[in-house]
């Protein structure tokens, strides 16, 4: 846990979110400015800043975050949906607490902005 991240206050129930699924090492909950008609994130518990200071312990939590976006975006009527990690500040990263952007409901294009 970080005492100034936006969101482990959310893990810690400090901040209220819109809760999509909740597990012992992962929540999910719509994003509150949503680029996309369905628009959530898949966060860890643990506070890891971004996929650089990912230990090789985390490779099973990392798995499971993709999968659970992945099924989750199905279950949310999206299985066509892009998964995003904004990797850094000059790549989209505003919040250092890694997260999984699950983005659907349009047709989205590529390339990103
Ligand atoms: P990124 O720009 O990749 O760091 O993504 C951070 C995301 O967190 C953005 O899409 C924001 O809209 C979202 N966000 C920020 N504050 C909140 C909040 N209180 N509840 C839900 N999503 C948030
Ligand atoms: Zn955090």
């Amino acid at each position: 846990m970080s005492d100034n991240c936006l969101f482990c206050k959310m893990v810690k129930g400090e901040i209220p979110t819109e809760k999509i699924y909740e597990d012992d090492q992962l929540l999910a909950f719509w994003d509150i400015s949503p680029q996309a008609p369905k628009h959530f994130l898949v966060i860890p518990k643990k506070h890891v800043s971004g996929p650089g200071d990912l230990a090789v312990e985390d490779d099973g939590m990392i798995g499971a975050l993709v999968r659970k976006g992945a099924e989750l975006g199905a279950e949310q009527g999206i299985s066509d949906c892009r998964l995003v990690i904004n990797n850094g500040a000059q790549a989209g990263q505003t919040v250092f607490h890694l997260h999984l952007h699950v983005l659907g409901g349009r047709q989205l294009t590529w390339p990103p902005g």
